[in-house]
């Protein structure tokens, strides 16, 4: 977008910051600055073995884990996170994928990622809300480090039953067999495929995808979420 269109753009149709309210300026997207700044971070980078790692382990063998921000209930990431599922903000799962790939391409994270796998919704929602907020964010990690995304290797076969007042060991019961490869999935076989999702909480989702995913012969997994519920379920 050239900057005299953003200007023109920006006096028409003034846009807000998602978290603070205040007017954006020509160069910001969705957050400004200040709130993007002031967000809460994991401060996992690419180290590996760390915490989000670790949730896996015993469970199902990934290679790396990590997100860029933490989950509070009620805080700005929170704002983000309702906004990209609930309000159509494609943008902003776009934004929130760049900008983790920025943070990322600092490190290794990326250098042996073959292809990148959205969390599938099950079609019936993927209906309902018009767009896999996933898959978005996924395209803007895309656009940063150039890794190809493969939105037709994993579907969801039904959707998640009920998880309120459920133990996180029942959830991860609940969650088996959610997912299954479709035929284009041997396509993949003996890569190194990145899974990506808006957050982590459980981690109940993402294995069951990563259990699919690892039927493909030879395939590595790692994981990329925006944030992570550590100390808070959301
Ligand atoms: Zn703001």
């Amino acid at each position: 977008m050239t900057k005299l269109f953003s200007d023109l753009r920006d006096f028409l149709f003034p846009r807000w910051c998602l978290t603070c309210g205040k007017k954006l300026l020509p160069s910001e997207e969705s957050v400004c600055i200040t709130c993007l700044a002031e967000l809460p971070r994991t401060n996992l980078k690419d180290i590996p073995g760390n915490r989000m790692e670790q949730l896996f382990w015993g469970i199902i063998p990934i290679e790396r884990a990590s997100a860029l921000y933490l989950y509070a209930k009620g805080g700005k990431v929170a704002q983000i996170l309702y906004a990209m599922k609930y309000h159509g903000r494609k943008d902003v799962c776009r934004q929130m994928g760049t900008l983790s790939a920025e943070e990322l391409l600092k490190t290794d994270f990326f250098a042996h990622i073959d292809a990148l796998i959205p969390v599938p919704l099950h079609p019936k929602r993927l209906r309902e809300r018009g767009y896999n907020q996933s898959e978005w964010f996924a395209r803007g990690i895309s656009e940063k480090t150039g890794i190809p995304i493969y939105n037709n290797v994993l579907r969801r076969v039904r959707n998640n039953l009920t998880q309120t007042h459920k133990s996180s060991y029942e959830r991860r019961e609940n969650a088996e067999s959610l997912f299954a490869t479709t035929p284009e999935a041997d396509r993949l076989s003996g890569k190194h495929l990145l899974l990506t999702d808006d957050v982590l909480t459980t981690g109940a989702t993402l294995t069951a995808c990563a259990e699919a995913l690892l039927g493909i012969k030879g395939v590595r997994i790692s994981i990329l979420t925006l944030a992570w519920a550590k100390y808070n379920a959301i």
